[in-house]
């Protein structure tokens, strides 16, 4: 009898353990389903002060045209912008974009279909946007690009909080303020801007430190010092910040990588429409040229998606060349998404308002993660990308 109660409490409790590892198995499958990552690896990429006019109607006439705001031989920006076809012509500027991420993604913000995005913080100037962006809400005291150390919390330093991505998470940015934007002084990401290590002393561009660089990075490091000022100490050129993120992503594989790009905006300020829309075109190119190349590597290949962003837009007409509350239309936005998981939707023409405030957190659970903080609200993830 005891034998048997022996066997019978013996089974039980297999029993009972078996029970307990089908619900703990149980458990983890539904959480997996409900933040099972599309993707491992994610490249954010920031454009700054990017209009949706031209990403998706190519170079407009009247400023392509006029002698005000254009330097460049006038028969030969015809002929590498213009056609009377807007399908032709939004292609001479973006060809990756029309020919790839329209077959292999999704476009945001084309306004002719009723597809809105737009910045929801009200100052429509490049540091809230950033910020906007990266924490994933608007804090109105950040309301000025001199806005010094921003110690809110954000998606990159979420993300370099997870298993398997501490380390993993580098930025490579144009411009200093984005290193005010993530408390590069405290943060534990790698963040790569022009700065000024003490008070007083100048900005320089800093460059990709290591015992062990690569030769592509130590010409990456090297070329940069070489690069016309013609921005200021603050603010490289954006070949300078593709150069050191693309040597640094094929050297040291990051998992999560920010790249944000700055010469858009500040040929707009000029006046520039033909420098603008150049450094769109080549901008388009590097994008291809980084894509394909993480393609060909096996820690990227098939399991990295790429997410394109502005942090404002601009005005119309004249005032195409400047933003802010004062410029109407200049929180209109765009952004496009595409890789492992995500549908390729090509322009997305769903009347819908999206806010830039919902790419943290949509970027978030494109990596498997439920990016929530206590005491703030975050713009809540946008699900034509997610699901
Ligand atoms: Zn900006």
């Amino acid at each position: 009898m005891s034998l048997i109660g022996g066997n019978y409490y013996f089974y039980l409790m297999k029993l009972k353990t078996y029970l307990a590892a089908s619900l703990l198995l149980l458990s983890v499958q539904s959480f997996a389903q409900k933040e099972a990552p599309k993707s491992k690896n994610l490249v954010l990429i920031l454009i700054d002060g990017y209009r949706w006019q031209e990403l998706f109607h190519g170079a407009e006439y009247d400023l392509l045209t006029d002698p005000k705001y254009n330097s460049m031989d006038s028969l030969q920006r015809m002929k590498d912008f213009w056609s009377d076809n807007i399908n032709e012509r939004r292609e001479k500027l973006m060809p990756f974009t029309w020919n790839y991420i329209t077959t292999h993604g999704q476009i945001y913000g084309d306004r002719d279909s009723g597809n809105k995005v737009n910045v929801k913080n009200p100052y429509w100037i490049s540091y809230p946007g950033r910020a906007e962006v990266l924490s994933g809400f608007v804090d109105l005291k950040i309301n000025s690009n001199d806005y010094g150390i921003n110690t809110n919390p954000n998606v990159l330093g979420f993300l370099n909080h997870q298993n398997g991505f501490k380390g993993k998470v580098a930025t490579f940015a144009c411009w200093d303020a984005t290193g005010r934007c993530l408390d590069k002084p405290n943060s534990a990401i790698l963040i790569n801007v022009p700065w000024k290590e003490k008070k007083g002393g100048r900005l320089t561009w800093e460059d990709i430190k290591g015992d062990h660089l690569t030769n592509e990075e130590i010409l990456a490091n090297e070329i940069q010092h070489y690069a016309p000022k013609i921005f200021g100490d603050d603010e490289r050129p954006d070949f300078a910040v593709y150069a050191l993120a693309k040597s640094y992503i094929r050297a040291t594989h990051p998992k999560v990588v920010y790249i944000d790009f700055g010469d858009t905006d500040e040929y707009a300020h000029e006046g520039k429409y033909d420098h603008y829309l150049l450094d769109a075109h080549n901008l388009d190119a590097m994008i291809e040229k980084l894509w394909k190349m993480m393609q060909k590597d096996p820690f990227y290949k098939n399991n990295t998606v790429f997410f394109i962003v502005p942090d404002h837009g601009r005005g119309i007409g004249d005032e195409w060349t400047s933003h802010g509350s004062s410029i109407p239309h200049s929180d209109e936005t765009w952004f496009m998404v595409w890789g492992p998981g995500i549908r390729p939707l090509g322009v997305v023409n769903t009347p819908e308002q999206i806010y830039q405030e919902q790419y943290a957190k949509t970027i978030a659970q494109i990596l498997g993660y439920h990016y929530h903080l206590k005491d703030r609200t975050i713009g809540k993830s946008i699900t034509s990308v997610v699901n």
